[in-house]
């Protein structure tokens, strides 16, 4: 017998026979004899249809309120989940996040979960009642509602899977697995039965969607076991583990995109000290989240270009602070450029194998990509591509490194 956490995302709830279908395979889980609690999403298309709503009425609207409209749609999944198990004989209830409580800081929009008070779902998983919980919405210290972020059930369903202290948490999607690459994109790419925490890490951070970040920042500290499995088809899913459970010798486990970047340039900014400082500081507060910088050698002393990316939907933010700094950086122009896509290899296994780079740009060369900007971390290559050659760069690389399936 195992204590599970299981979540299901939005388009395994996205209607009505799949809120039965999910029913039924808790209802198995329990059945063998588990204690089980559930997370749900709300039903697909439902959050960003509440978040079109928002936007409508007025885009800077009161973030407070955005999360009272936005967490709405997992109040409806777990309710409708909650009445698909009882119809299928099984002691089940749900409750809402601030009923629980998911305490969450004040951050709305993008809260972060600092506890969860499990008790109540703890005596009922002893009983053998099902708990269904939403994902995403929690509650601030001041007693709002909050939500989580983008796809921050996820990030529920490990949070509370360490609160109630499950074995294992089991997040099902619509794949049914973690792929060397988004199968959506690279139809050659391969299903890893194991991949480490690590990776995932970077693999999420990276803009594989499957996780959310957050979710496996979490697993790591709190040492939750993750699996990843379809809702849909009966068939061993990926787990997350520690890298001294890989047993494959891979030097690249997968490949990220990263959508929705953009490309900022200062060009001929003064070459003193002070002058990043000077630009990244006010970016920091003005909320702009700066990804990859590149800042060249200066030729002459005097002058040098810095490159930097940040989201597409900061770019009008980011650029009008640095025109609020431009006498004190002394730059020449700005330029920005939103159609760019960052494109990552990722693997535990470039600690120790030579070359790992160069396979990357010669690939890139050969289809004559341009590489416009290069950061690397310990397990980590990411270029900037232009956009229009995402998917021809993502099948490329897949090949190179000898992932197809
Ligand atoms: P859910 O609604 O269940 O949370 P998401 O849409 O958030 O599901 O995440 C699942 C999607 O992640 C898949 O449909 C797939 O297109 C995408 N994805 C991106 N990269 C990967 C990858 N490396 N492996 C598996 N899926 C990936
Ligand atoms: N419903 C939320 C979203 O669409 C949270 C989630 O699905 O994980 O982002
Ligand atoms: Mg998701």
């Amino acid at each position: 017998m195992s204590r599970l956490v299981l979540k299901f995302g939005g388009t395994s709830v996205g209607d009505v026979d799949r809120i039965r279908n999910v029913a039924a395979k808790v209802k198995a889980v329990a059945d063998a004899g588990n204690e089980v609690a559930v997370v749900v999403s709300a039903m697909a298309g439902t959050t960003d249809q509440l978040v079109g709503l928002v936007r409508d009425i007025d885009p800077r609207g009161d973030l407070r309120e955005y999360d009272v409209v936005v967490s709405a749609g997992e109040q409806i999944s777990v309710g409708l989940l909650a009445i698909a198990l009882q119809s299928l004989g099984c002691r089940a209830r749900s409750w809402l996040g601030w009923q629980l409580p998911v305490r969450c800081d004040s951050a709305h929009g993008a809260a972060r979960i600092l506890g969860i008070d499990a008790d109540a779902v703890v005596t009922a998983m002893a009983n053998g009642d099902i708990a269904v919980v939403p994902g995403f919405q929690g509650v601030s210290p001041d007693g709002r509602v909050t939500t989580l972020g983008r796809g921050g059930s996820d990030t529920s369903a490990v949070a509370l899977a360490a609160a109630v202290g499950a074995d294992r948490c089991d997040i099902y999607t619509d794949v049914d697995g973690v792929y060397t690459c988004d199968p959506r994109i690279v139809t050659r790419a391969r299903k890893l039965d194991r991949i480490t925490y690590e990776e995932m890490l970077e693999m999420a951070s990276q803009g594989a969607k499957v996780l959310q970040t957050r979710s496996v920042v979490m697993a790591l500290k709190h040492r939750v076991p993750i699996q990843v499995l379809s809702s849909f088809a009966d068939v061993p899913g990926t787990l997350v583990v520690d890298e001294e459970d890989i047993v494959e010798d891979e030097t690249i486990s997968g490949i990220a995109y990263a959508p929705g970047e953009a490309k900022i340039t200062l060009v001929r900014v003064a070459d003193r000290p002070g002058v990043a400082a000077s630009i990244f500081g006010p970016l920091a507060n003005a909320g702009v989240n700066v990804d990859m910088i590149v800042q060249n050698v200066s030729e002459d002393g005097k002058s040098t270009d810095v490159t930097f990316t940040v989201g597409r939907d900061d770019v009008a933010r980011a650029l009008k602070v640095i025109e609020g700094v431009r006498d004190e950086i002394e730059y020449e122009r700005v330029q920005a450029d939103p159609d760019v896509v960052k494109i990552s290899v990722i693997g535990v296994g470039m600690r120790s194998h030579a070359g790992v780079a160069h396979t990357m740009f010669r690939a890139l060369a050969e289809k004559g990509i341009n590489i416009q900007t290069i950061t690397t971390s310990e397990i980590k290559i990411s270029v900037l591509i232009a956009e229009d050659y995402k998917e021809l760069a993502l099948r490329t690389l897949h090949t190179a490194y000898g992932l197809d399936a």
